[in-house]
This record gives C-alpha cells, structure tokens and sequence, in this order.
C-alpha cells in the first residue's frame, strides 16, 4: 500500500526499535517483544507522532498556521501536538476537558501539562463539554478575525488522515520481523488501531483503555471504513482483531492494581517504563493471557511517560 500520495512531514525517528525483552519473556512464560514508538524523539514521544506526521503534513498543505485540538489533562495526544507545532512554527491551542475523575496538584498540574507549557501551546481548561465547545468557537472566530487559518485535529488525532501513520508503521514491523507474530496494541481514541488492522493482516489484539468492547469494536469499525476510503481500498474484514476490556477497569484514565503491577513488572525485568492510562492496561491484558500458544507477541509501546507523574503520589505508592 503506497502512502506516497499523502502529504507528510517528518517528526519522528524512524524506525522504531523493536527490542526482545528476555526477562520480561520469561516471567510471562512467553516470547514478548518491544516496539518502542516511546522512543521516537520529539517532545519525549509517544504514538502520536506517527497520526500527526500525516495530519500536520495535511495541515501545512492546506496553509493552515493554527492548529487546534482536544484531550483530557493529562493527554499525550495535546502534548506531542505542542511539540510539533514548536518544531513547524505553528501556533498550537490545547483546549482540555476534566473527564477524567482525578485532581490534586500531580494530576492538574505536572505530567504533560508542565510539557505543553514548555512547548508553548495555549492551554484552555474546561470543566464540561459545553465549555469546551464554547472554548473552541471562540478559537476559531479569533482566529478568522486575525486571518489565521486554522487546522482542527480531533481528540487523539484518530480519523482517516491520522490513523495512515500507523498503516505505514505496520509497514515498518513487517520489515524488521523475521518470522509470524501478533501484535497488541492499546486502543483509546482508536486510530492506533485502525491504522493497525488496516496495515497488518496478522492477529491484532486490541486492549481497551476507555470504552469497552462493543463501543471500542464500533469506533474501530468506523475508522477502519473511513481509512480505507481514503486510502481508495475495499475496507478488509476485522476477523483478524480480537478486542478485549477485561483490564479497562473503572474507565478512561483510572488505574487498577492489574495497572500498577503491570508497570513494576516492566520497570523490574527491563527498566521500561509504561504509562497507568494506556501501555498499563495493555500490559495487564498481556499479563492476563500471555497465550505462549500463539507464538512471539510483540508489544507496541505507545509512549505516555510524562503520565506516571501526572499520577505521582498513586505512582509512588504503587512502587515503593
Ligand atoms: C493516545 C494513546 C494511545 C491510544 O491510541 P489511540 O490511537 O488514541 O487509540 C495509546 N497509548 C498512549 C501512550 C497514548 O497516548
């Protein structure tokens, strides 16, 4: 699948290394390898970077030198978005929601929040839905007002633009896997996914973070169909994705033990460090059905670091 056609701009280093992690392999009983997107540079990393290589790539085809975009506190999304938009001299607004039941100084404000100041992106704080549909018309109307041109990107930069950075990373996988593998792959605003079951034609198991399964297969469903009419292809058959929500727990952004436990056993076999939102839940899904039966998984890494501060105190207790 060429993606030639596409505008795209470089953000990231590429290709991410994908890493055996032994110890980790056999505390679990099966072979687990590492595919490290939170290794790939800008702004401390993360997924993201892929999604916006393309929709920033479209943004600045479009002339467009305002870029809006939405998340909780604490996104990972909103904070690599500011850091491309420092590096592409766009001027970034974060317009964030409180849906995520935490507050206190650690969550409102250190984590990404301290990194979307750094990269200079005006962050807007909003209490409900409401504000922040308020929030973002008065953005767009100040912006015509001044002759900006505006490029919206929506929450997790998930839609048919976004996810093609995740079809050209199974592109990517493919050429540095030497034999048969499945992939599992944290799922939140869902593009990550989609990119994925487009891309990839092997097992695909998908962790959700924030919805559960129902909800997480119809977004995933959705995504896959608009890629694929983007990219001018019949939408394939999702017999290959198994989604599960058995670790999703209580909601988006609520860690559990099976979270917490995940994340020690990360750090104490190979000194990775996951995030409590997303790679923890994915990891505890991993812990939970290891399935040595089906051969090598290899574990994407979707980044999130600056998320264990945003958590500190819940952090440190669930580590020391
Ligand atoms: C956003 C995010 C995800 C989920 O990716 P989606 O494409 O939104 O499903 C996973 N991990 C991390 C660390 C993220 O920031």
């Amino acid at each position: 699948m060429t993606l030639d056609r596409f505008p795209r701009v470089t953000l990231g280093n590429w290709p991410t290394p994908l890493e055996e992690a032994p110890r980790l392999s056999e505390a679990l009983g099966t072979t687990v390898l590492l595919k490290r997107d939170d290794l790939n540079g800008l702004g401390v990393g993360g997924n993201k970077l892929r999604k916006l290589e393309f929709s920033l790539g479209q943004a600045l085809a479009d002339g467009a030198d305002t870029v809006i975009t939405f998340g909780a506190l604490q996104t990972n999304h909103g904070r690599q978005t500011a850091a491309a938009c420092a590096k592409l001299g766009l001027r970034c607004e974060l317009v964030l929601t409180a849906k995520v039941p935490r507050d206190g100084e650690a969550y409102e404000r250190s984590g990404n929040i301290i990194l979307d100041h750094l990269f200079g992106a005006n962050v807007h704080r909003c209490t409900d839905a409401e504000e922040t549909a308020a929030t973002y018309e008065r953005l767009v109307a100040e912006a015509a007002a001044e002759g900006r041109k505006v490029a919206t990107l929506p929450v997790g930069g998930s839609d048919a633009v976004g996810l093609l950075g995740y079809v050209a990373a199974a592109e990517e996988i493919r050429r540095q896997l030497t034999g048969p593998a499945r992939i599992l792959v944290p799922q939140g605003s869902g593009g990550t996914a989609a990119g994925l079951a487009l891309g990839w034609d092997g097992r695909l198991d998908v962790a959700c973070v924030g919805h559960d399964t129902a909800e997480s297969a119809e977004t995933l469903g959705s995504l896959v169909a608009d890629g694929a009419k983007h990219l001018g292809i019949e939408p394939p058959s999702l017999d290959h994705v198994r989604i599960t929500d058995r670790t999703l727990g209580p909601g988006y952004g609520v860690p559990t033990d099976a979270v917490w436990e995940a994340l020690r056993l990360f750090g104490r076999t190979e000194g990775v460090v996951l995030d409590p939102v997303y790679t923890g839940k994915a990891a505890a899904a991993l812990i939970a059905e290891p399935r040595p039966e089906e051969g090598p998984v290899v574990f994407w890494h979707t980044g999130g670091l600056p998320g264990v501060f945003g958590y500190g105190p819940e952090a440190l207790a669930a580590f020391s």
